[in-house]
């Protein structure tokens, strides 16, 4: 492992060696026996992970904001009133896209590094008819946690489609899809899913499918059309071949394993190691007299952690800690970007990989100045993490 450095970014995250070895095999043929089989494997599995068992799953080469565009596309239509529940960066990404697609965009206003109340969600679905509402689950911006479960039986009470960008949340934040009512959750595959990005992945209600099946307008772009997605996507389950693109066969392949991996951890399990981490690495971060951006404890995701630089330290602290072994990322929010860092503790994350980056975290501090008890950050990770 000498000189390894660890990936401790918010995607893409370090993958597990099996991940990486299926990437390499040689490529089969998107209709070769083998890779049909396979890629229905990973459709029915997909259902598991996500906690949609009758849910429509979908894999399309693309990145993460191919899949948002992916779920929009079809679902929307030129004048449909859609409500963002705005936390940052990507919630605003989603407005774009809406209105890309002909939406019209109403936003739920919340402060910096915090959610809209949950009240003033429910009056404005009192006040306006929405066809669908839209939530960030983990806003990687500022690593606030949206609560998907209650806005969205909000959502459901008053008719509207219920939209989940899940992107840094699938595969590792509780998110029980069909339980909760939602009927998108997408994601990516270099997040807490654990392939190598290349893969935009969504699972669609029977609701979202009605939804795109009684449109009265086209969908406004031809790639991301599920007229040519679904039937692929339907026959690859049912073992035998279709083609509308060629898959991204050697990422499907991985997603095959990884799912494998996902599951036989098993879906309460890796909700709570998810949990046990980010709790083992927000006291390191305490313990060294560190904060957190999001504005209350509980909108602290388990995925990954924004942390504000102390005083009289900026971001050329992170060179010095990716060169003591682990590769952190820099800050995302436009308005608060230079004053905060991001590390990413997601997919199969285990108690050495947080150790690893805390104390690279802790000498990179050291190397920039700032005082603290050396080995306070360390300590404080491993109580939880042996609790
Ligand atoms: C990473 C991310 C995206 C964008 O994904 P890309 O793969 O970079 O396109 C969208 N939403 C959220 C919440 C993300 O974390």
């Amino acid at each position: 492992m000498k000189g390894k450095r660890l990936l401790m970014i918010p995607g893409p995250i370090e993958f597990t060696e099996e991940v990486l070895a299926e990437t390499g095999k040689p490529t089969l043929s998107h209709v070769d026996p083998q890779f049909i089989k396979e890629f229905g494997q990973a459709l029915s599995m997909m259902r598991k992970v996500w906690l949609a068992p009758s849910g429509q799953p979908f894999i399309v080469a693309g990145s993460g904001t191919l899949a948002m565009e992916l779920a929009v596309a079809n679902i929307t239509e030129p004048g449909d009133s859609v409500l963002i529940v705005n936390t940052g960066y990507f919630s605003d990404r989603m407005a774009q896209v809406f209105k890309v697609h002909g939406a019209v965009v109403d936003i739920a206003p919340s402060e910096l590094c915090d959610v809209p109340q949950t009240e003033i969600i429910r009056s404005m679905l009192k006040a306006k008819r929405y066809k669908i509402v839209s939530i960030t689950h983990v806003d990687t911006s500022t690593s606030v946690k949206t609560d998907v479960k209650a806005i969205a039986e909000a959502a459901r009470e008053a008719g509207a489609l219920i939209l989940v960008d899940g992107v840094c949340a699938v595969g590792g934040e509780e998110l029980r899809q069909e339980a909760w009512g939602v009927d998108i959750a997408l994601t990516a595959s270099q997040k807490a899913i654990g392939v190598p990005p290349g893969l935009a992945l969504l699972i669609a209600s029977d609701r979202a499918l009605e939804a795109f099946r009684t449109r009265k307008t086209p969908v406004r772009s031809y790639y991301l059309d599920w007229q040519y997605w679904l039937p692929v996507m339907e026959a690859y389950e049912a073992g035998k071949p279709a083609y509308f693109g060629t898959p991204a066969v050697n990422l499907v392949r991985a997603l095959n394993v990884s799912l494998g991996q996902i599951l036989a951890e098993g879906m309460d399990a890796r909700f709570l190691r998810h949990r046990r981490n980010a709790k083992a690495f927000r006291a390191a971060m305490s313990a060294i007299g560190l904060s957190f951006l999001p504005a209350r404890d509980n909108l602290l995701a388990s995925t990954l952690t924004a942390v504000w630089y102390p005083e009289g330290i900026d971001a050329s602290v992170l060179p010095l800690i990716a060169e003591e072994g682990a590769m952190l990322a820099g800050g995302l929010h436009p308005a608060i970007k230079t004053k905060y860092f991001r590390v990413g503790h997601m997919g199969m994350s285990d108690a050495s990989e947080i150790l690893s980056t805390v104390g690279a975290i802790e000498r990179g501090f050291a190397r920039a100045g700032y005082r603290f008890d050396h080995g306070a950050g360390l300590a404080a990770a491993e109580k939880i993490l042996l609790s």
